[in-house]
């Protein structure tokens, strides 16, 4: 079976690995960029993500570029705990939590991808143009060059020329209203190393997680997020390559400086800093059409919040290579994989617009404009707790579900 994957980004390089894994060899990744260069700043995998990549024999290289998340907490503005809790491992998962460098992490699938399916397998500088299906199968259409497929996966992301062709009217992605800086700055390691912390208000927010070990001047690089509501951006909706003017961006966080860590410091200390409107597209009725199917960010595209982009990304190559090898015939495979991945995605994206587990900064402030004295009077605990755990079911890595949930491997005792 030949299938094409549209897109070399995190979800369609996880998808050859899946599909090799699970026994079909014929994949050709197309991917538009000329080069495949380290884009981006951090993104966090959560464990039912690592869980798929350690399955896949990757536990080690990834082990190696990435900080394993110990702690998650969420401040109010004015730097007070609201809720913090354990991550990965030290959360009873029996797989970590990683925060990493999203371009490393794409260089390692890259070379995993090549290594395991040949150097022919990912072809640069082939831009999807089109696609058509007859009874023979799929034709991807790449300017005058055609390649013919039996499946055909836009993992082609956010502006999917795939989700084009299938819904031509649906437009532009859609802006909130929010604009996010996001930059990298060495600085001193905060809390507890290895912590994710986020401070805001419902509109305004700041994150910050080390995505390296300290180097021999004991400091760490910084992965940071400022996030708030502007008139209008400079940045195209969806364009990940917009340069932020770094003084204006530390200037709207001049004040938020707390005793466990200084926010302009942190901002000010970045070489450089990226705009990016906080976009997404409604949940779509269909994603499989024939023989084309989509995955990722072009099937689900969600505002980065709860760290589930590049997480969910890869869930969907793992069922669908699942899928693939217990019925190889794609009129069925794509509905099956359809059906077991459209409605939890659909779900998280909507809670996504809902802040997600988040939302407990924006209640804190809601209740309490000024700094509280007494956080359980503000939102008891049993609520913040309520709101943690509906998230972790709605996105898949409740820990007790994942521990318990049988593998997508289809050799199970392959590579763990
Ligand atoms: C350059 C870049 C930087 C990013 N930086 C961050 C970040 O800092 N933080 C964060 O949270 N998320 C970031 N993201 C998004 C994040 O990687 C995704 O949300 C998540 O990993 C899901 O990935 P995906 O593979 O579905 O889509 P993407 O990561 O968007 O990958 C899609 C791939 O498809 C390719 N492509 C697009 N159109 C075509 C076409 N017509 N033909 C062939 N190939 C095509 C793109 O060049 C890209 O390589 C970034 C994405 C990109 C592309």
């Amino acid at each position: 079976m030949r299938v094409v994957i549209v897109g070399a980004g995190i979800g369609g390089l996880a998808a050859a690995l899946s599909l090799h894994a699970a026994g079909c060899h014929d994949v050709l990744v197309a991917e538009a960029a000329p080069r495949i260069r380290p884009l981006g700043v951090g993104i966090n995998l959560l464990p039912h993500a690592v869980r798929e990549l350690t399955e896949l024999g990757l536990a080690e290289r990834l082990a190696a570029l990435s900080v394993a998340t110990a702690e998650l907490a969420y401040y109010s503005r004015h730097g007070q705990a609201i809720w913090s809790e354990p991550r990965g491992r030290a959360a009873g998962y029996h797989w970590p939590q990683y925060s990493v460098h999203r371009g490393r992490l794409q260089m390692l699938l890259l070379t995993a991808v090549r290594e395991r399916l040949g150097p022919e397998a990912v072809r640069t500088g082939a831009a999807l143009t089109g696609f058509r299906q007859d009874e023979r199968g799929a034709v991807a259409e790449f300017g005058a060059e055609e390649v013919r497929c039996d499946v055909l996966i836009g993992a082609d992301g956010i502006h999917s020329a795939v989700r084009r062709v299938l819904y031509p009217d649906e437009g532009e992605p859609r802006w909130n209203g929010l604009v996010l800086w996001r930059g990298v700055t060495r600085a001193e390691p905060f809390l507890t190393g290895r912590s994710m912390i986020m401070a805001g208000n419902g509109t305004e927010k700041f994150v910050a997680y080390p995505i390296s070990g300290p180097g021999p001047d004991g400091r760490v690089l910084v992965n940071w997020i400022a996030e708030r509501p502007l008139a209008e951006v400079r940045t195209g909706r969806g364009d990940w390559h917009g340069r932020a003017d770094l003084a204006a961006v530390q200037s709207h966080f001049a004040d938020w400086r707390y005793d466990w860590l200084d926010v302009p410091g942190v901002i000010g200390g970045a070489e450089e800093a990226y705009e990016y409107p906080m976009v997404d597209r409604d949940p779509l009725p269909r994603w499989s059409h024939g023989r084309v199917t989509l995955l990722g960010d072009a099937a689900h595209p969600m505002y980065p919040i709860g760290s589930n982009g590049a997480s969910q990304a890869v869930l969907d190559g793992r069922v669908l290579a699942r899928e693939l090898a217990r019925r190889p015939d794609p009129e069925r495979t794509l509905p099956a994989y359809e059906e077991a991945r459209r409605p939890p995605t659909t779900a998280v994206q909507l809670a996504n617009r809902q802040q997600g587990p988040e939302v407990v900064m924006k209640l804190v402030h809601e209740r309490s404009p000024e700094p509280f004295t007494d956080l359980e009077t503000v939102l008891p605990r049993a609520e913040r707790d309520e709101i943690a755990r509906r998230y972790k079911r709605l996105a898949g890595f409740d820990p007790a579900v994942l521990n318990e949930r049988a593998s997508y491997d289809v050799r199970p005792s392959s590579r763990r």
